[in-house]
């Protein structure tokens, strides 16, 4: 396979995602490359041979947030519960080629509900790993993240203030997500329940904080606030004004400016 023809079909499963966009996510080297001012991807998820996906590893040690989170926490939800939906979203996509094959699309609801649940962990958990940092917390630095946050939420205590408010008010297992929408250019915050369910089709996540119970449950127990007030003392605002400056190259909006 040409490395054309292999981005051509990452980009196409990626449409099937319902993840275009996640291109500084999950690895579109060609768009990257063509955008001179792009700060290049935050994230290159690693592919293999066949273009299957794979388990990233986590970008610090496993024991680099313990005041956070305990190294039993992030290698059990890493090594297990990551590992689980790469292993998903690869196994639904083996049984869709499958049906293609065998024009047989009797079981294609199971399988699309599969492929939005297994896609969707596998871009949340690894957005979710670097949404932290050993050198994370504080404030975000002067830059197209800070003045986009103050534009959309009033300031930067105003978007922690909602992000923190939505991401504890999840209901059941999900997740608190700070995205970019393109079409008004701006950011939202917005919280999933499970994962595949996102509010905002679209919308691109640039920082997320997991709140389904196997992330904190360990450590925190049911005190979730505890967790997610934690949060902002990890909190990685260096990769989101990357993946911010990277995704809004990459995106179609429907106008810019800032
Ligand atoms: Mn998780």
């Amino acid at each position: 396979m040409t490395a054309t023809n292999r981005d051509e079909l990452q980009l196409s499963r990626r449409s099937a995602l319902g993840l275009v966009g996640a291109s500084t996510l999950l690895g579109a080297p060609a768009l990257a490359a063509s955008t001179a001012a792009c700060a290049g991807p935050a994230v290159v998820a690693p592919r293999g041979p066949a273009g299957e996906y794979q388990l990233p590893p986590l970008p610090y040690a496993s024991d680099a947030l313990d005041g956070f989170l305990s190294q039993e926490i992030l290698e059990l939800h890493h090594d297990k519960h990551h590992a689980g939906y790469v292993r998903g979203l690869n196994s639904t996509l083996a049984a869709l080629a499958e049906a293609r094959t065998k024009g047989d699309y009797s079981g294609i609801k199971a399988l699309s509900r599969a492929l939005a649940f297994h896609g969707s962990g596998h871009v949340l958990h690894t957005l979710y790993w670097h949404s932290m940092s050993p050198n994370g917390g504080g404030s975000p630095k002067d830059g197209v993240l800070k003045t986009m946050l103050d534009a959309s939420f009033g300031s930067v205590d105003g978007f922690r203030k909602q992000f923190g408010a939505a991401t504890k008010q999840a209901e059941a297992s999900g997740w608190g997500i700070l995205a970019y929408e393109p079409l008004g250019d701006q950011l939202i915050v917005t919280a999933a329940e499970s994962h595949q369910q996102m509010a905002v089709q679209g919308a691109i996540p640039l920082l997320v904080c997991d709140v389904w119970e196997h992330a904190y449950y360990l450590r925190y127990q049911n005190r979730r606030n505890d967790y997610v007030d934690a949060f902002f003392d990890v909190i990685h605002w260096d990769f989101a004004e990357q993946h911010l400056a990277a995704t809004r190259q990459g995106a179609v909006q429907g106008h810019g400016g800032r």
